[in-house]
């Protein structure tokens, strides 16, 4: 285990520690999910005000060194450490996650947490400060892409405060930040595949017009293909007089999206894009 591969940057101000805890408006019957405790700085915060903490942590000296901090109180029977990788591990039941954890897996630790069952109410992450802040970007803002908009479709995120590097020992090249992702329950009924497909094509140029990002290559025979599927899987004749570039282009006119900018469409206006292609049939995933 490597400093730099897996991230480990221990928080030692504890007062930040504090704060971070705080911020999750613990109950206590909550239930805790925490990804890569390190050496429990911010675990034994949370233990103060939680019914239950379940500490996922791959380094198994750090699971030890924790281990060791609650042995013989009566903190050490409301924690369990599942030693191990988060992306691949089995989630017990939680209510809140509270995590600073390398930033390396920032992308896959946000979409696990959102597509969670039951939905966590509320999760406390620390990011780095650039990812951070595009989680949070509003459309027509310079960060607002697809990760924004695949994030905002779930949850509503706010940003909660800046970290600064020497906050950490050792301290990392780059600067921090904390968020609060709040998931939207019920979450919207939409897959995240087909959401996520349209964002691959009207983001892959923000501020190209929708209709020029689908008119890019390789994007009508892949919503082609995407039909012959949706036909057979709903067993539908597959008309071969079917045009998808004038179907398409008809959706978007229709809507008045044409000449709109995935840089200034909110996820609002994307969804109800989804929704009139789905209408007529075509699918992004
Ligand atoms: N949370 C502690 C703190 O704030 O002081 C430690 C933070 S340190 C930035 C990240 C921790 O996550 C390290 O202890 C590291 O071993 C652990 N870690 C790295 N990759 C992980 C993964 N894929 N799953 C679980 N833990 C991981």
């Amino acid at each position: 285990f490597n400093t730099e591969q897996f991230g480990q940057h221990i928080l030692k101000n504890p007062q930040v520690a504090q704060t971070i805890v705080e911020k999750a408006n613990l109950k206590p019957t909550d239930v805790v999910l925490e990804v890569g405790p390190g050496t429990g700085n911010l675990t034994v915060k949370i233990l103060e005000q939680a019914k239950h903490v379940t500490a996922v942590e791959m380094d198994p000296r750090m699971a030890a060194e924790l281990t060791k901090r609650v042995q013989g109180k009566p903190e050490q029977r409301k924690l369990d450490i599942i030693i191990g990788d988060f992306v691949k591990a089995d989630l017990p039941y939680f209510d809140v996650c509270i995590s600073n954890t390398p930033y390396q897996i920032s992308s896959p630790l946000i979409f696990r947490l959102l597509s969670h069952r039951p939905l966590p109410r509320v999760c406390i992450l620390m990011f780095q400060r650039e990812f951070a802040l595009r989680l949070v970007a509003k459309s027509g803002s310079t960060l607002w892409s697809r990760l924004s908009a695949n994030v905002q479709l779930y949850a509503k995120v706010d940003y909660l405060m800046h970290v600064g590097k020497n906050n950490f020992r050792p301290a990392p090249k780059v600067e921090s930040s904390v968020v609060r992702v709040a998931p939207r329950d019920p979450p919207p009924p939409v897959r995240f595949e087909e959401f996520d497909g349209l964002g691959r094509i009207l983001f892959s140029r923000r501020n190209k017009t929708v209709h020029g990002n689908f008119m890019a290559k390789g994007v009508i025979p892949m919503l082609e293909k995407n039909w012959r599927t949706y036909c057979s899987e709903t067993n539908q004749m597959v008309e071969d007089s079917v045009d998808m570039k004038v179907e398409i282009e008809k959706v978007l006119e229709e809507t008045g999206n044409a000449e709109n900018r995935a840089a200034k469409m909110d996820v609002d206006d994307l969804l109800k894009l989804l929704y009139a292609f789905h209408e007529v049939g075509i699918h992004f995933a």
